[in-house]
């Protein structure tokens, strides 16, 4: 996908709405339109990237704050116990949006929380 046409690349520029729960110099982090669970964030780099794979090291440090920002902000704000942090690399492994991008995960005792993404990646196979 041309990066013109990415939906991420147009949240950055502000081109679509999403709401922000993050930013810094070269990153931003976001509330996921179809969330697993309240408070499921997006940390999206602000430069167009395909997957982790293309992401310089340089930017290695900067992506981890990020996120241990955005965690630890969850921690405080929505009482998160715990979380789950994802990387989908590749359409294979369930990536749909080819612009590198870190799912946070909140956690709470008994949530209930079965690994939506995966297992209707399985069951797209199955098919
Ligand atoms: P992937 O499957 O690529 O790892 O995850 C893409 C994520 O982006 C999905 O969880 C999906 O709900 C989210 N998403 C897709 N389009 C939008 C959008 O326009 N706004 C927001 N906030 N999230 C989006
Ligand atoms: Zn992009």
């Amino acid at each position: 996908m041309a990066k013109e046409e990415c939906i991420f690349c147009k949240i950055v520029k502000g081109e679509i709405p999403a709401e922000r729960v993050y930013e810094d110099d070269n990153f931003i982090g976001i509330l996921d339109i179809n969330p697993e669970m309240e408070g499921h964030t997006l940390i999206i780099p602000k430069k167009h990237f395909k997957t982790i794979l293309d992401t310089p090291n340089s930017l290695g440090n900067e992506f981890l704050e990020a996120i241990k920002n955005v965690a630890m902000k969850l921690i405080k704000d929505k009482k998160a116990d715990g979380f789950n942090i994802i990387f989908n690399v590749n359409k294979i492994a369930g990536q749909e949006v080819d612009h590198v991008h870190c799912h946070i995960i909140p956690r709470k005792e008994n949530d209930g929380m079965k690994l939506k993404m995966i297992n209707g990646l399985r069951d797209k196979k199955k098919k």
